[in-house]
């Protein structure tokens, strides 16, 4: 269902370049990148953003929406620097292809900042701390990373659980089964395809609630697998990233970050100071 949601949304998009490739044919005085349309209401610039929704709590689908702490956190940083967001479930591949090509303005899925995307994509400041977390039924033998070897894994494709995984049992490793979202891995270990799946901390433990007569339990193993921080992720050069920056940093200073912390985290006080310091490193 995701796979065909993803053709049609990369058809739109195709088609839409087209259209406009059409349109600018005439030889008319509209140079490329330039918009003749009227303006939106309040002359704001709608923003395409790309997600994978089965990432609980940070984007999911409810009542044919997608919601969720990441909707609401980009949904605030893009009113305080005066955009307006149009949130797509594209999935996680369409979305980081629509970045690189440019028909998406924003990647906003928990994506962990990584020396490696930083190649390819730019981001914003830190807006949240994770680090890795194992789930698996309880009964299996695991208690620490290193207990991953010789199990059946499940991770979703060309995540940080991906590459925490193959840190231990080696890339292109058989017992590695890559999934094209948190929702189809999580599926996997319902339904013993795998014996444990490695995501991050915060989504491991939402779906731990969301199916309790499963009896799923986690780990985490602070030495084999590194914090990580999520940003806002753009288009390497995109003039978007300072004033994202800006904004998010007044939302920190305002108190609208930890409002919509609490509200998605049972009423934690986020640890602002740490973001700001992983900021500088
Ligand atoms: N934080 C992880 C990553 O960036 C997982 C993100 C996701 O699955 N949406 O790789």
């Amino acid at each position: 269902m995701n796979y065909s949601f993803k053709k049609s949304f990369m058809a739109i998009m195709a088609g839409s370049a087209l259209l406009l490739a059409a349109c600018g044919g005439g030889g008319g005085d509209a140079k490329q990148g330039e918009s003749k349309e009227a303006p939106k209401s309040e002359d704001k610039k709608v923003l395409n953003v790309g997600t994978e929704a089965t990432f609980i709590p940070f984007e999911f689908m409810e009542k044919g929406k997608v919601t969720g702490f990441d909707v609401d956190l980009l949904n605030a940083v893009a009113e305080e620097a005066g955009y307006e967001v149009k949130i797509e479930n594209t999935g996680w591949d369409a979305m980081l292809a629509g970045l690189q090509g440019g028909q998406i303005d924003i990647g906003m899925a928990g994506i962990t900042i990584t020396k490696d995307r930083l190649k390819t994509y730019d981001f914003s400041d830190p807006y949240f701390e994770s680090i890795g977390m194992i789930a698996f039924k309880e009964g299996t033998d695991i208690k620490s990373a290193e207990d991953l070897k010789g199990k059946k894994i499940g991770v979703q494709n060309g995540t940080t659980g991906q590459f925490n995984a193959e840190a231990v049992v080696g890339e292109n490793s058989p017992d590695i089964s890559k999934y094209e979202s948190a929702a189809l891995m999580f599926q996997a270990l319902l339904s013993d395809n795998v014996d444990v799946v490695v995501t991050d901390k915060a989504v491991a433990e939402e779906y731990q609630k969301k199916y309790p007569d499963s009896n799923i339990q986690t780990i985490t193993d602070n030495k084999a697998f590194a914090i990580e921080h999520y940003g806002i992720a753009f288009k390497k050069g995109s003039e978007l990233k300072p004033e994202f920056d800006k904004a998010l940093d007044a939302l920190f200073e305002n108190g609208k970050y930890a409002e919509i912390y609490k509200k998605w985290f049972d009423g934690a006080e986020p640890d602002i100071e740490a973001l700001r310091k992983a900021a500088k490193e």
